[in-house]
């Protein structure tokens, strides 16, 4: 059984893309996806050692090596031309990270532009959001999930011919996320003000002057405020 967080990226794939899950660690998400009849075929990228030989014992355990093939590599130069891959999760990774490795992708041709991206990013989803932005990705749904106290986003993108352009608002909270589950999203931001607020007394209390800091911060708290 799939996490929840995990359940929700997978609820993003459509029935039989081709899937390449980077970052895949025990291979989860593409082996729930084969077992449950939702796709035939995966790609399960690492680039540690350990998480690579836990993918493959896993897809040898169940018997899934003629559908899953786990390869070694640095993001998406473990997905090759052949796989026709048209889905990419990339889960459980900073919003940076998942960007950094889109951009490698893009660089190296390895991201084609014709692939669904379901992104679960634990932090930096601005910087990602704005990654997706500038590379004409439109996101075209959201979902907030909480598990085991912690909150996630997952930002599905798909790109467009047509140049993209969001606010600053809708980098920072989404464009789905205030009005899919309104009393989450209130909760998370809730939470995030309170911790912002708490930062911004113990820096005053440390005299410790971060000006750029806090300059976007009290920004930010003026665009929770307006929510
Ligand atoms: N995707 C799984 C999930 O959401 O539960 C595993 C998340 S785990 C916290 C992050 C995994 O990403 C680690 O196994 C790590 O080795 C892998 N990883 C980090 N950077 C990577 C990269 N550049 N290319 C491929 N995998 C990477």
């Amino acid at each position: 059984k799939l996490s929840k967080r995990l359940a929700s990226v997978a609820h993003y794939v459509r029935k039989n893309d081709r899937v390449a899950d980077i970052g895949s660690d025990h291979a989860y998400l593409p082996a729930w996806l084969i077992l449950n009849q939702r796709i035939e075929y995966a790609v399960a990228g690492e680039v540690v050692e350990g998480p690579y030989q836990s993918a493959l014992k896993l897809v040898k355990q169940l018997g899934l090596d003629q559908q899953i093939t786990v390869r070694l590599g640095d993001g998406l130069a473990a997905v090759e031309s052949a796989d026709e891959i048209s889905a990419i999760t990339i889960a459980g990774m900073g919003g940076s990270l998942i960007s950094d490795i889109l951009d490698r992708g893009y660089q190296s041709g390895r991201l084609r532009g014709e692939e669904r991206l379901i992104l679960q990013p634990n932090i930096g989803e601005k910087t990602l959001r704005t990654w997706l932005m500038t590379h004409s990705y439109a996101i075209i749904a959201e979902k907030l999930v909480m598990e085991e106290g912690r909150f996630y986003e997952i930002i599905v993108a798909e790109k467009v011919t047509e140049p993209v352009s969001y606010t600053l608002a809708e980098l920072t909270f989404g464009l789905f996320l205030p009005e899919d589950d309104p009393d989450l999203f209130k909760e998370k931001w809730q939470a995030d003000l309170l911790n912002r607020k708490r930062i911004l007394k113990q820096l005053e209390q440390a005299k410790q002057p971060q000006p750029e800091k806090i300059a976007e911060m009290i920004k930010m708290i003026e665009l929770i405020e307006q929510l």
